[in-house]
């Protein structure tokens, strides 16, 4: 038994080659695996969440970074919303805050898993394998276990986009906004950010901050600002008919997306219309100010990037160069599930998708029985509110009404 895993494996039911240890084991303790998990709970099914918790907001998001997400928009899932963001404050003291701090957010999905008792195995799972009537789960540690459902709650770690051009330069030389927590270790470097997303933006007011020399190197010919009219949220029932609470995509768009079933019904082509737009590459409403004296350059893309001696030479497709000691990755991400290292050729090659989002029925089901996906994988199906914590509470409802059923 291993010290970093909080759960007894004597009370596993493991007493043959067909018995199992887990009805459910959901693989991922971020807001997705933990909502899941307290929701299966809930209706007395066997589950146990594998990952530390809050692996992803507590090592990889940028510290000092604010929540985008509304408050509204910002609790884990729970079947009598009894532990709620707010909830949390008030069992803690802390005032509330809007936007929300990234530290905040973490104490709160720590506390959301503590106040559930839900089982929870810190160990990260290495591998999936079908062994009937369900999955074997090999763990970091090399123990086994068994479950007859595997929930993929992994978020999106491993599909980090890093455009060609970057691809000669060093790791040390070229991180993507993801990976790295202290920005303050670029303090005096000039640093590149690439791209124009809330990532790209508060990375580059960050470092601002932190007195790096800042340039935001961005394609797109203008920077968009998250919430410019403002009085359209102000306007009482007009503004409830035409935005949802929980903020995800534009005028009427924002409507359609709060109601993932009904999303799923809309034709392939046009929910990927819909789903690209929701979530374009915009700042939100509090970043202009930080980045008043930062150098944001528009409309422009690199083409080619050197290492030379220490530095990094960019230069941009209008012939400009320009020397830099880091370059900093704004530029999202990809679903690819068949790049969750876990999941074997074996099984991937089964999974129906669609461009690397995989293929899901109702009930978050996968093309492989008893495979399960769930958060960012499921916003080809679902819509663009499953790529936010706001899509917990659907997706765990969902998830467990089809799972107590089987
Ligand atoms: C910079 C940035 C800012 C964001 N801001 C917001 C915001 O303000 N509001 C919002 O709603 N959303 C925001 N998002 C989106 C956010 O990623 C999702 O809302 C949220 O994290 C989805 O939760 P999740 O549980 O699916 O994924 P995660 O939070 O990524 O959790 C998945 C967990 O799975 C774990 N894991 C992976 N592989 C394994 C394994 N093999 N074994 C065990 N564990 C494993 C990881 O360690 C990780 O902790 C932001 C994203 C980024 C990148």
């Amino acid at each position: 038994m291993k010290a970093n895993s909080e759960i007894s494996h004597q009370q596993s039911k493991s007493v043959g080659p067909t018995s199992v240890d887990y009805d459910v084991a959901v693989i991922g303790a971020g807001p997705y695996g933990l909502s899941a998990a307290a929701h299966l709970k809930a209706k007395g099914l066997s589950a146990c969440v594998f990952g530390e918790p809050m692996e992803f907001w507590s090592q990889k998001m940028p510290a000092g970074m604010l929540l985008r997400s509304p408050r509204v928009a910002s609790s884990l899932s729970d079947p009598d919303r009894a532990f709620t963001l707010e909830a949390y404050e008030n069992a803690s003291k802390k005032e509330p805050c809007a936007p929300v701090p990234l530290d905040t957010f973490v104490e709160y999905g720590r506390w959301f898993r503590h106040q559930l008792g839900s089982d929870l195995d810190q160990r990260t799972v290495q591998r999936v394998d079908r062994d009937a009537p369900g999955f074997r789960l090999k763990l970091q540690d090399g123990q086994e276990l068994r479950t007859k459902v595997v929930v993929v709650a992994a978020g999106i770690g491993p599909f980090r986009k890093k455009p060609e051009v970057f691809r000669n330069l060093s790791p040390q030389q070229v991180t993507h906004c993801y990976e790295g927590r202290d920005v303050r270790r670029f303090a005096g470097k000039r640093v590149a950010v690439i791209g124009a997303g809330q990532s790209a933006l508060e990375s580059a007011a960050l470092l601002n901050e932190s007195n790096a020399e800042v340039e935001v190197i961005a394609r797109q010919p203008q920077v968009r600002w998250i919430g410019q009219h403002t009085w359209l949220h102000h306007m009482g029932p007009i503004s409830s008919a035409l935005y949802s609470s929980h903020d995800v995509g534009p005028i009427g768009i924002s409507r359609l997306v709060a109601y993932p079933k009904l999303t799923r019904l809309v034709p392939l082509s046009l929910r990927d219309k819909i789903r690209t737009r929701a979530v374009r590459p915009a700042g939100s409403r509090w970043l202009p100010d930080r980045l008043k004296t930062v150098k944001i350059t528009t409309g422009r893309f690199v083409s080619e990037a050197h290492a030379v001696g220490d530095e990094i030479e960019l230069k941009l497709d209008d012939g400009a160069e320009r020397r830099f000691d880091h370059v900093l990755l704004g530029t999202g991400y990809q679903i690819d599930v068949t790049r969750y290292e876990f999941l074997p050729q074996q099984l991937t090659k089964d999974i129906r998708q669609f461009g690397g989002y995989p293929k899901l029925a109702s009930g978050f089901r996968s093309s492989v029985p008893g495979l399960h996906f769930i958060g960012a994988p499921a916003a080809r199906t679902f819509g663009p509110l499953l790529y936010f914590v706001a899509g917990t509470e659907f997706a765990s409802r969902e998830l467990t009404s089809c799972l107590s059923r089987r």
